[in-house]
């Protein structure tokens, strides 16, 4: 079959959806690979690179192609160039894009939504939230560690003994981990706090602190947390306000699935920061963890510098595209049948779960019902 590389378009979007590597894997297995010249060029992938792997550059390469990948969502013109019975391979943020799934749905393409891939243990090799939270959690760490103007480790000298950094990371779910397993790499003492009973021993793991508070856990369906109430929100910010007063560094990572971020650090408890301190909110873009955080800005809350992700995994497009790369090539081995021709089997429960339109029909069906 024929598999499309589209050049992104979203602001701001410097990752490829399928790098050279993963092209020569496809050429391999039997595929046609057509790409748009300057597809990898913002994630230092050069065309040259491509046609090494066995890709064909095309200027348009939507009208013919069998699968489009791409990482953000295809512009609904561009959907609307696609043939029908065609498929799409991206993140597709269902909640807040029903006119592109109607779009999807209405062009009779078969769209799969990277964020619904689930979550399942035979699934982790095609799971690009986690592989995108990897290299998100690393990063938010090393900007953390750039905008502190402190040493992480301890350092024992003849002129004296200069203390480690103390950071405190709020969520310790892929993005938490990675954070702290990278803050621990540096030196730093490390306490981390999440809402699964789980995540204790995961943290402790990485060589952190567990901060035990005393609240019920609150595990939802999936290995996933649950949305808090109000009551328990605002006791366990009352908790974790003097942790976070002693850090030096603040990561927040929290996300509850389909729902705004919870926040968990008002502006008084960033005030309450010493001097000189430095927050890093990954949860901006959905909310926000912290009080006051903006995506893509930093701002000075009291005396504290606040950092608001925005698109991270994009800062770091290369091996963010490597890994996202691997996950699509997973999920086509899984999709392809004999001949090398796209076999979608809906029996499979990853299949099922991951498309939201086929065949003109909306398959996800909160999104169904949202569009009426
Ligand atoms: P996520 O991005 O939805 O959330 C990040 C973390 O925030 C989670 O650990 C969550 O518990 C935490 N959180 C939510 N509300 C909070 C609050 N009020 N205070 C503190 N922390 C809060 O989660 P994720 O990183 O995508 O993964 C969550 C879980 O799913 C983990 O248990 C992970 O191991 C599991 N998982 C399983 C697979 C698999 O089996 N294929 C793949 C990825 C993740």
């Amino acid at each position: 079959m024929r598999i499309a590389i589209v050049k992104e378009t979203a602001p701001g979007e410097a990752r490829v959806a399928l790098v050279p590597e993963a092209v020569t894997k496809l050429v391999r297995s039997g595929h046609d690979v057509v790409y748009e010249p300057g597809a990898g060029q913002a994630a230092e992938f050069a065309d040259a690179e491509y046609e090494q792997a066995g890709a064909q550059p095309r200027d348009d390469v939507l009208t013919d192609a069998d699968v489009v990948c791409s990482v953000q969502p295809l512009p609904i013109d561009q959907i609307r160039r696609l043939p029908a019975g065609s498929t799409t391979i991206s993140f597709l943020p269902v909640a807040q894009d029903l006119e592109r799934v109607a779009a999807l749905r209405d062009a009779k393409v078969s769209a799969l939504a990277l964020e619904l891939v689930p979550r399942i243990s035979r699934a982790q090799s095609m799971d690009a939230l986690s592989s995108q939270a990897l290299v998100s959690g690393y990063r938010c760490t090393v900007v953390g560690a750039g905008m502190l103007r402190k040493f992480f480790p301890l350092n024992m000298t003849a002129a004296g003994t200069v203390q480690p950094a103390e950071v405190v990371v709020l969520g310790a779910g892929v993005a938490g981990l990675q954070a702290i397993a990278t803050a621990k790499r540096l030196g730093a003492v490390v306490r981390a706090y999440d809402v699964r009973a789980a995540a204790a021993e995961e943290i402790r793991s990485m060589g952190a602190k567990s901060i035990e508070l005393e609240l019920e856990t609150l595990e939802g369906s999936g290995g996933y947390a649950r949305e808090m109430t109000e009551d328990r929100a605002q006791r366990q910010r009352e908790l974790l306000a003097p942790y976070i007063a002693a850090a030096d560094l603040l990561i927040t990572t929290a996300a509850v699935p389909g729902r705004q971020a919870p926040l968990l650090v008002t502006r008084e408890m960033v005030e309450q920061m010493k001097e000189g301190s430095v927050v890093v909110d990954l949860a901006a873009e959905s909310g926000g963890n912290v009080e006051g955080s903006v995506a893509g800005e930093t701002v000075r809350v009291g005396r504290a510098d606040v950092w608001g992700g925005s698109n991270v995994p994009s800062q770091m497009p290369s091996p963010a595209s490597k890994l996202l790369a691997q996950n699509i090539v997973n999920l086509l081995g899984l999709m392809t049948g004999e001949e090398a021709a796209l076999a979608l089997d809906f029996d499979d429960e990853i299949v099922d779960g991951a498309f939201v339109t086929h065949d003109g029909v909306v398959r996800h069906a909160p999104t169904r019902e949202a569009l009426g």
